[in-house]
């Protein structure tokens, strides 16, 4: 980008759909002539006070002539559709890279303050958990008592279990002082409720050094971890530290691409370890692809807790899963929770209370960089968390009108 003129731009990419929406906002001078020229890989606004310059990433082309749908709003300024050609992203990344980590010694790690929780962990078996009301499943469909009654899922040695928001791992052998996690206080629960993986009131594991809460003690052995609190590392290797609200938004998109993919579930509830409900979620689409942001200075000051990780540079593309949100703090949307508390089809996601409050903010910083004319669907307020692994490139914007806005529901 080059000289002084501040063009607002967003452009959205629909990787499946091969289509492109380009908004572009009006200089704040205002009154400006202003020449927009969109080529296949890129986009250039000329005003009197400058021009800007975004270039798309190398696998997104525009077809500058299917152009349509031109429209003017006076809220967010020109809306254009376009066609696109766009590769599918590549299989996002999981926590654990099975075939090279899965061998290697980890080390977990505070993602808030960086602490090691636990050094040079080797873990032979990265497996995944059956989904959480599988004991109710097997009462259900067995003609005799549950078979796997006694035998409860705990992760041995070198295992470790994951589950939808978290991981499992068997915590005993770190018990030297520099292996060993800050401070736990160990529940220790009786032999029959031993299996129960419900969390008790004095287990929370804290990190020592900045007190975040990292999981609960589940046994005597085994210990649960969120996984929108560590980070787990192959040893030895140095990685870089991902602010926490980026951090946080990735984890969550990621795990709501594989619970969609796998389970068919769009809609979803977060919820604290305290059993209440923060946040309503139903995602879009996950096959997005953003560019630029509509994000001003007042936005910015309205969070001013948050690191300024998604600043409005107009140079960053990134992948992104596009939802919709109600949030049910101060019991706001109770009559809607509730409802959505006795739906099945209704998935919902367990993290630590604090993380959800953080989501929260997250979430209406993240709408507040959109145009406004995409930031309200019926009563829900739309918003683009960006996904794991997304990319920082070349900024380009291009607008398209909402009329035709391909996401019907509600
Ligand atoms: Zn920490």
């Amino acid at each position: 980008m080059e000289g002084a003129a501040k063009t607002r731009t967003f452009l959205e990419v629909r990787r499946r759909l091969q289509s492109a929406l380009l908004i572009l906002g009006e200089p704040k001078e205002g009154g400006m002539p202003m020449e927009i020229s969109i080529m296949p890989s890129s986009l250039q606004v000329k005003t009197p006070a400058g021009c800007t310059e975004i270039g798309l990433p190398a696998e997104v082309r525009l077809e500058p002539s299917s152009c349509g749908g031109l429209q003017y709003l006076p809220a967010d300024g020109l809306h254009l559709r376009l066609q696109a050609r766009a590769e599918l992203s590549t299989k996002p990344s999981s926590m654990f890279n099975q075939s090279s980590q899965a061998q290697d010694c980890c080390t977990f790690y505070c993602q808030s303050c960086g602490e090691v929780i636990i050094r040079d962990r080797k873990l032979l078996r990265v497996l995944p958990l059956p989904c959480e009301n599988w004991g109710a499943l097997i009462e259900e469909w067995c003609c005799h008592p549950d078979p796997f009654a006694d035998k409860p899922l705990h992760p041995r040695e070198n295992d470790c279990f994951t589950g939808d928001s978290y991981i499992l791992v068997n915590l005993r052998r770190d018990s030297q002082p520099r292996h060993e996690l800050a401070q736990v206080e160990m529940h220790s629960l009786s032999s029959e409720n031993h299996c129960e993986l419900k969390p008790k009131a004095n287990t929370k594991v804290i990190c020592k050094r900045c007190k975040v809460m990292l999981g609960q003690t589940m046994s005597s052995e085994t210990t649960k971890f969120y996984i929108t609190e560590i980070i787990i590392q192959p040893s030895e290797r140095n990685f870089p530290i991902i602010p926490r609200s980026q951090f946080v938004q990735s984890v969550i998109a990621q795990c709501l691409v594989e619970l969609s993919s796998a389970r068919s579930t769009f809609r979803f509830t977060i919820q604290g370890h305290d059993g209440k409900a923060y946040i309503l979620l139903w995602l879009l689409n996950t096959d997005s692809l953003v560019i630029g942001s509509f994000e001003n200075s007042k936005s910015i000051k309205k969070f001013p807790l948050l690191e300024d990780t998604l600043k409005a540079d107009s140079s960053s593309a990134w992948n992104a899963v596009k939802v919709l949100y109600q949030p049910c703090v101060k019991s706001r949307n109770e009559k809607l929770a509730s409802s959505w508390e006795d739906d099945i089809s209704v998935h919902s996601l367990t993290l630590p209370s604090t993380t959800c409050l953080e989501l929260l903010l997250i979430l209406a910083r993240s709408n507040a960089t959109l145009p406004l004319s995409l930031r309200y669907m019926n009563s829900f307020q739309e918003l683009f968390l960006a996904k794991r692994g997304s990319k920082s490139l070349g900024i380009m914007p291009v607008f398209r009108g909402m009329t035709d806005w391909n996401v019907k529901l509600l």
